[in-house]
């Protein structure tokens, strides 16, 4: 087959490529080497789409790099030049670097992925590309995204500039008179003078005007509200703290193979003005750069101060753009008409040409890692990205995580170095707030019920009378309302998934949100509903959600205060967000009451109170990063708290007030908590001390996806004896105190053992930092084999175990 005549077979080729195969399984790991035609020569480059053939059939493939001879492609010395297949058509242009196909590769490994399904992550947005057969026996590459949208625009030619309309023609005098000051679309033209296009049409045969269809970018100017606090103005004199962060970003930008600057500042002191000005420079040099963000933070405040400084060189990558959006976003990109981009994770996939700078805002944020294979972290990603564009990854955070704060004190990871800079003062000298911790204990001892403590309540009631703003965080990150039997404990749980099911007062229902199940509660709260394991009708509803608060706040506070509460259902829709912040910013005297999601990156100067309802939700969540959780939600949210000139004051309610966590916030100092921390870490074993690799087998029949498990257990306990030598198995990791060799955890049912009827098990890996545990797991998966109904997904530094 491999010499079979078609297109181009019978041509002497004009060189080799290096093609994968766009067929996502995870055994199929690299790429195949293919014969490039002379004829397609020209038109075949790293990037393009191609057609091929694979097995027997017409595939789509991907070029990733080219060689004269067959020998330099890797992995296809040996082959027999003749037997080679010939690259049949290019399909497409270039839609990716070559730096972005060894990156792909590369995550392809470490994340034990798909190289195909790594790669789709730099391929134009708006879903899968298909092979699309024509009638004639030739193929085209068809891609479901919304095609791009044209604007056509009006001007005058230059020799058109004198012409005189006769008298009598009023539209031609009107368009005349329209266009002398620049052109204008059609669209404008018809909406200002009811249907201009005769006038056009007449005026353009004379050759007096040009009309021109233009590409036009949809989503540029989207959620950018008139929000009286956004400034826009650059600061007169950077504070020393900024001088030595921008000048370690210049320090790096001089390290050929890449190098890692990580902004330690507390909230408020100027980080973004710190990027904002190391963007400045990339720009002049004639790069690009680009900006992550959390998706949480990406409001129209943040996009707005970028686009402020840099106007429309800024293209924004966020969950709410529509798909025609996102794909003109990235054609932005690509055409070098936005050289900035502001965006969440998948901003970095942007065909970005010639990248000067990585930022990584909120470095420490949970989103940066993907929760669907590819499982890739951000920031790792982008560090293998710096290095491979020879430019510098800059992390900011008030709060770094414990990961990169070690690779900073060990200065180096992974052949970068790493360096941290501290910037601890605002600048103008706005003080921190004070911190209050209200014993949420003692108020209950004391007979109040109210979900507001005296200290709470008393400075609500300050807010009011000097008519300023507040900000209400309640975290429920993690919890949902259940029901609880006061007698016996038990809390229904869903029959499908064995996850407690979540009471929605409203419908007097019990949902399961791992499978969407709807158990109906029979006139809650009255006996007629019974506790299912002891039949006792005290059952009572746990947790409060913000709904509630709200009701209470709105009891509490004068009529004339805006309550605005933001929260998943609240901000649905695509501006939703955007809308209530604009609420809150022209509100007189409000209360901004919301979850997590008000925690970040809001700057409203009025806001003298930040109240956290319940610290305890956060604090209690059974993760070994719940703590670093924690303490960055609570940080964050006082940094909300004396942004202006009006000192601010930061009220945390809890059961637990000795936690390192709220001693830490309490007291401004950091290192109560990450003391802490890092002792429990490393006493148990936990990142950034060990590595983890976490492995999920799921499938329809339990004793099937146990013996897998147990398989792929046996084949990577084998791999690690060999490795030490033949020496017996380490013995339980808790009396270990430093790991020398990887340990196998488990295998054991999934918390969650169940969830769409299919049954879960899992097995967790320790190993020491530098071991390669990507390869072992790839090795133990190619041993034991794929199994038809069964899924594996393997997750590199897992977040949720
Ligand atoms: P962060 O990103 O660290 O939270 P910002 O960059 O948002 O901090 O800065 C906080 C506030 O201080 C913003 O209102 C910003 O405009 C202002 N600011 C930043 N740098 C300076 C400076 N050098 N001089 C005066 N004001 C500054
Ligand atoms: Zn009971
Ligand atoms: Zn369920």
């Amino acid at each position: 087959d491999a010499a079979a005549p078609g297109s181009g077979a019978t041509d002497a080729p004009a060189c080799f490529a290096s093609v994968l195969v766009d067929i996502p399984t995870r055994s199929l790991t690299e790429p195949f080497a293919y014969a490039v035609p002379a004829a397609l020569a020209e038109r075949a480059q790293v990037g393009c789409a191609v057609l091929v053939r694979f097995g027997n059939r017409p595939a789509l493939g991907y070029i990733l790099a080219f060689a004269p001879a067959l020998s330099e492609l890797p992995g296809a010395a040996g082959l027999d030049p003749a037997r080679v297949k010939p690259i049949r058509d290019v399909l497409t242009e270039p839609l990716f670097s070559s730096v972005s196909a060894q990156v792909a590769l590369w995550m392809a490994r470490e994340y034990v992925a798909a190289p195909a399904e790594c790669l789709r992550l730099f391929l134009p947005p708006g879903g899968s590309p298909r092979l699309c057969r024509h009638d004639d026996g030739s193929y085209e590459l068809e891609r479901p995204a919304a095609h791009a949208v044209t604007v056509r625009w009006v001007s005058l030619t230059t020799e058109g500039a004198s012409y005189e309309p006769p008298a009598r023609a009023t539209r031609q005098r009107q368009l005349m008179q329209a266009l002398s000051a620049g052109p204008v679309t059609t669209r404008e033209l018809n909406a200002l003078y009811t249907d201009m296009s005769p006038a056009i049409c007449a005026l353009e045969k004379r050759g007096v005007v040009q009309v021109e269809e233009r590409r036009a970018w949809r989503g540029i100017a989207e959620g950018e509200p008139r929000l009286s606090s956004a400034r826009a103005a650059v600061p007169e004199r950077l504070t020393d703290g900024q001088q030595s962060a921008l000048a370690a970003i210049e320090r790096a930008r001089a390290v050929p193979e890449g190098a890692v600057v990580l902004i330690d500042g507390v909230t408020g002191s100027g980080k973004t003005e710190v990027y904002l000005s190391a963007i400045e420079r990339v720009l002049a040099s004639g790069r690009s750069a680009c900006v992550l963000v959390p998706e949480i933070s990406l409001t129209a405040q943040t996009v707005g101060r970028f686009r402020s400084r840099f106007g429309d060189a800024v293209a924004v990558f966020h969950s709410r753009l529509s798909a025609g959006e996102r794909l003109d976003q990235w054609d932005m990109v690509r055409a070098g008409a936005a050289r900035v981009v502001v965006g969440a994770r998948s901003a970095l996939f942007c065909p970005y040409r010639d990248l000067g700078i990585i930022i990584i805002d909120e470095e420490h944020e949970q989103s940066y890692k993907q929760g669907s294979t590819p499982r890739y972290h951000a920031r790792e990603v982008a560090a293998e990205m710096a290095r491979r564009h020879g430019c510098p990854l800059v992390l900011g955070s008030a709060t770094p995580s414990a990961e990169a704060l070690a690779r900073c004190r060990r200065g180096s990871f992974r052949d970068m170095p790493w360096e941290r800079v501290e910037m601890r003062e605002r600048p103008g000298g706005a003080v921190l707030p004070r911190i209050v911790v209200a014993d949420l204990r003692r108020e209950f001892a004391r007979g109040s019920r109210s979900m507001f403590s005296k200290p709470l309540y008393d400075a609500l009631m300050g807010v009011v009378e000097r008519r300023e703003k507040a900000v209400l965080l309640h975290n429920r990150r993690g919890f949902a309302p259940f029901l609880m039997c006061r007698e016996c404990g038990c809390v229904p749980t869903c029959e499908h998934c064995s996850t407690a099911l979540t009471y929605h007062e409203r419908t007097h229902t019990l949902e399961c949100h791992t499978c969407g199940t709807v158990y109906r509660v029979q006139a809650y709260p009255s006996p007629a509903s019974r506790c299912p394991q002891c039949g006792s009708p005290y059952l009572a509803k746990m947790g409060v959600g913000t709904q509630q608060v709200e009701d209470a706040l709105i009891d509490l506070l004068p009529k004339d205060v805006a309550v605005i509460r933001m929260d998943a259902d609240s901000t649905r829709g695509k501006d939703g967000h955007a809308r209530l912040l604009e609420q809150f910013d022209a509100a007189e005297c409000a209360v901004l009451l919301g979850t997590q999601m008000i925690a970040k990156g809001l700057d409203f100067p009025e806001v003298t109170l930040v109240g956290v309802v319940n610290a305890d939700y956060a604090l209690k969540m059974p993760d070994f990063r719940a703590g670093e959780r924690a303490y960055d939600l609570l940080e964050q949210v006082a940094g909300r708290a004396g942004r202006g000139e009006r000192p601010g004051q930061v009220i945390i309610q809890t059961y637990l007030p000795g936690d390192p966590v709220i001693r830490a916030v309490a007291a401004h100092d950091r290192s109560i908590f990450t003391d802490h921390d890092r002792r429990v870490r490393s006493d148990a074993l936990y990142p950034p001390y060990v590595r983890l690799a976490h492995v999920v087998v799921s499938g329809k029949e339990r004793a099937e996806v146990e013996r897998h498990v147990r398989a792929i257990a046996a084949a990577l306990e084998g791999a690690f004896a060999r490795e030490a030598g033949g020496m017996a198995p380490e013995p339980a990791v808790a009396q270990l105190a430093v790991l020398t060799r990887p340990v196998v955890l488990g295998p054991a049912p999934c918390v969650i053992e169940r969830a769409k009827d299919r049954y879960r098990f899992h097995l967790l890996v320790k190993c020491p930092t530098a071991y390669p545990i990507s390869d072992a797991i790839a090795a133990a998966l190619a041993e034991v084999g794929e199994r038809r109904g069964l899924s594996v997904v393997v997750d590199i530094d897992p977040y949720d175990l």
